[in-house]
């Protein structure tokens, strides 16, 4: 999947998200808030002005979303989180957003009470996807708006004796045999077991690199 895949499974599939901002005193603040529109420019949400989350989003200019799709019970539903930059776009698109999302007529049903409220577009960051109904897990990361990628997880290195010992403990067999030993990246959960049971070092958090 590309990015606008990930982008159209939260506005149009999961659709209200819970989203993080940091408050006054730089603890975390969540809500959750519905994303009215997608495009291969970023995700659009709205807010009124008067909400403290408009004044943490005009201080901050930055968010994290997380979001999961239904499904009959954990293991067949998918995660997405993004976290980045966000910008106001004003009154651009709201005209779009309440034709698209019909019910908002209902809670602003005059255009006079939608003056109250300003778009926003989460337009650069950094994405993970992760779907466990997959055997094994499938996980992947993305970004928007031309963010750097920032790598996680954990990698082998050439110290590796191939010893086999991270095998046994990797939960969901995704270390492949050789020399050195291969994580499949798109299948592992960052779980840390093999970094902690390498007797030479040879399994390093990616990071480092
Ligand atoms: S435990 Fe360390 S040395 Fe042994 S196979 Fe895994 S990465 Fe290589
Ligand atoms: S971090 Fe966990 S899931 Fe990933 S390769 Fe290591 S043991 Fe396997």
């Amino acid at each position: 999947m590309d990015i606008t895949d990930y982008l159209r499974i939260v506005a149009d599939e999961i659709h209200s998200v819970v989203v993080a901002t940091v408050d006054e005193k730089d603890l975390p603040s969540t809500r959750v808030i519905d994303i009215m529109l997608y495009d291969e420019n970023g995700l659009y949400f709205l807010t009124a002005k008067g909400k403290v989350f408009y004044k943490q989003l005009m201080e901050k200019s930055y968010l994290s979303l997380s979001a999961m799709t239904s499904g009959p019970d954990t293991m067949s539903r998918k995660a997405i989180s993004i976290s980045g930059n966000i910008r106001n776009i004003g009154s651009d698109r709201l005209e779009e957003i309440f034709k698209k999302n019909a019910y908002m007529n209902e809670i602003y049903p005059s255009k006079a009470s939608r003056e109250a409220l300003e778009v926003f577009c989460l337009y650069r960051g950094q994405g993970e996807y992760f779907d466990l109904s997959t055997k094994p897990i499938t996980r992947d990361s993305f970004v928007l708006g031309g963010a750097p990628l920032q790598k996680g997880g954990f990698l082998i290195t050439e110290k590796c004796s191939s010893c086999g010992i991270c095998i046994e403990k990797c939960p969901q067999d995704c270390i492949d045999q050789g020399s050195p030993y291969k994580i499949n990246q798109e299948h592992c959960l960052h779980c840390g077991n093999c970094f902690d049971v390498c007797p030479v070092n040879a399994v390093i958090k990616a990071e480092r690199i």
